[in-house]
Order: structure tokens, then sequence, then C-alpha cells
């Protein structure tokens, strides 16, 4: 079977309905067809300030939402990164080979240090994409399935391997980002100019998973829309409507011609209605599995222990080559 490798960061008590829709929801469906690593990406989510304590909680819990959204533990590796210390190794050896210039051009870098200012921001989130390159190589990964957000790192990840193979001799497996649909982007339900995030400053707009279902209710009928009342979809001029439409069409497997026909010459508050039926149908069983296995963090732990286990025994092997192709010299 191909491999496969993603990740998210555990920057957030709950995950939120962007990565339900753009990430775990393909992961369900790639993990049968794949030999999947999902990874709970800590080493990522310290690149920016945590909370020692709320870090161990939230890793714990985006662990469970995991398994909740329908990851199977025992049919993918589902491990916490930092469990696995070859990540980063890896990404120390990879960070040689990288250029100042070409880290300087990533464009996640560039938007979040510009929020934060240049003494707030770490080498460690300039660093960040080559972490990323090491998560992926040390699998011999051929599949990456991210967001278009995550499009330029994968470059990156692939102009890396390239570049280690020609210069060291064939190594990594370069691999593809499998670009999700521009329809698999959800945006924030109060800026539906940009998109849903973990790290938005304000969670008005945010449908997160774990939500009480009358919380998510509230969200979707607060809504950001239009004053044209038609619910039809256009990026450009609804964006807000076009959203909501993408979000019913992505949960129900409908195409949105359907649904703008299900809803003609009917209101906003009517749509509005039907998609939380739909949200809260779809999350209800997801948070009861996600609050069950957090009830039990033992039992989790011991999973995540299991799968680590299987992961650090594919990245040592991978390590291992890439440190004997630079010129380390092995221990006796
Ligand atoms: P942060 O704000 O901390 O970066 P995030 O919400 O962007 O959090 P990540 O952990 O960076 O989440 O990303 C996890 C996965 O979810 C990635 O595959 C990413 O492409 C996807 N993803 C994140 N936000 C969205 C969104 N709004 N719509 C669709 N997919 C998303
Ligand atoms: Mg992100």
């Amino acid at each position: 079977l191909p491999r496969l490798y993603s990740g998210m960061q555990p920057s957030a008590d709950s995950l939120h309905l962007g990565n339900y829709i753009g990430a775990l929801l393909q992961w369900k469906e790639l993990q049968s067809t794949h030999d999947a690593f999902f990874s709970v990406v800590d080493l990522h989510a310290i690149t920016v300030q945590q909370d020692p304590a709320e870090l161990r909680e939230k890793t714990r819990r985006t662990a469970a939402q995991y398994i909740a959204a329908g990851i199977d533990p025992s049919a993918s590796t589902l491990y916490v990164q930092s469990h696995v210390p070859a990540h980063a190794q890896l990404a120390w050896v990879l960070n040689t080979i990288t250029g100042f210039g070409e880290a300087s051009r990533m464009t996640q870098f560039k938007d979040k240090s510009q929020k934060q200012g240049a003494d707030a921001t770490s080498v460690g989130l300039f660093a960040y994409p080559v972490l990323m390159a090491a998560d992926i190589l040390l699998y011999d990964t051929t599949v990456v399935p991210v967001g278009d957000d995550q499009r330029q790192h994968v470059e990156l990840t692939r102009d890396l391997a390239e570049r280690f193979n020609s210069r060291f001799g064939e190594t990594f497996v370069v691999p593809q980002a499998m670009i999700l649909k521009e329809s698999a982007r959800i945006y924030d339900l109060q800026n539906p100019e940009s998109k849903m995030s973990k790290s938005a400053e304000s969670g008005s707009g945010i449908i997160w998973m774990l939500d009480e279902p009358d919380v998510t209710r509230k969200k979707i009928m607060r809504a950001v829309t239009d004053t044209d009342g038609v619910v039809s979809f256009d990026r450009e001029g609804k964006p807000g409507i076009s959203n909501l439409l993408s979000i019913y069409s992505a949960l129900t497997g409908r195409s949105i011609e359907s649904i703008e026909l299900e809803y003609e010459g009917k209101g906003y508050g009517d749509f509005k209605k039907g998609l939380v039926e739909v949200v809260v149908g779809e999350f209800t069983p997801v948070r009861q599995r996600a609050l069950d296995l957090l009830a039990d963090p033992g039992e989790l732990d011991r999973i995540l222990a299991v799968n680590a286990e299987r992961a650090s025994e594919v990245a040592e092997a991978t390590l291992a080559k890439a440190y004997e192709r630079v010129g380390f010299l092995r221990k006796a």
C-alpha cells in the first residue's frame, strides 16, 4: 500500500469543522487504501508559545478526536510526534541543506511572523517547514494529503529530498502533495474571507468539534451572510452563504446545486436551521466518542505508545540511512 503521512497541531482543546472536513474526513477515506501515518505534531505546536500543562492536555484531546472521527489506531499509525525522536534529529540534518532565503520565502512564516513581530518570532517557527519535511521523509511517504495552505511546504519537502539525494545519494522517496479540493476549505463563520483556524483571535466564527450542540446552533444561526436573501453559491459576492453551502455539501455528500434547489424561495433562517441539523447530527456521536476516550486517559496513552513504537521502527531506519549518508560515525 502507498505510504501516507499527515498531521495536525495540538494547538487547541478542540479541532474545528475545517480540520474535520479538510483533513479528518479525507484521512478516514484514505486509511483503507494507504499505509497511513497520522501524527499529533506537538513539536510543531511549540513554535508558538504554549502553556505546558495545556499542551499535554491538548495533545491527548487531539489524538482522541482523530480516533473519534474515525481514524482506526490499529489500521493506521496514530502517534504523538515527540514520542519519535527521529523527527527532531532528521530536521536538524535537513536544516543544514535548507537555504536561509528559501525558508524566508515560506508564506505561512511571513504571515505568522508579521503578526507577531520579529522579536516574538522564534527560530523554531522559521524552521517549521523543515521539520515538516523531516516528518514526511522519515516514512518514505508518497502521498501527503493537506489543505491548500500547506502546498508550499510540501514543495519544499520535495526540493529538500531531491537535493539530499543528489548530494549524498538516493535516500529519500520524493513525496507528492495530495491537495484537497478547494471546496474542502472552510472559512470562519464571522469572517468568511479568512480560513477557519485553531489560532484565530476570536472563536465566535469557529465551529469546534467538541462544542455543545446548543453552542453550535447559535454560531450557525449568527453566521455572517448578506442582504440578498437567495441561497446560492458565489464565493466572491456571497462568501458567507457560499461557505455554509460548502459545509452542508461536504457533510451530506450532496451537490451544491441540489441544496440550492431545496432552499429555493426560502430564507437564510430556514437554510441555517437545516445546516444546524446536519452539523449537530454529524458531531454529536463524534463528540461522545471523544469524551468517552478522554474519560480513560491511561488507555488512550497506551494506544499512543503502541503506535509510537510502530512509527519509530520505520523512522529509525530512515534516520540511520540519512546519518550514514552524511558521514556520521556509527556508534560502535
Ligand atoms: P493553526 O491555526 O494552529 O495553524 P489550523 O486550524 O490551521 O491550526 P493545522 O493543525 O495547522 O490547523 O492543520 C491541520 C489540517 O487541517 C491541515 O491538513 C490543514 O490543511 C487542515 N485545515 C486547517 N484549517 C482548515 C480549513 N479552514 N479548511 C480546511 N482544512 C483546514
Ligand atoms: Mg495551520
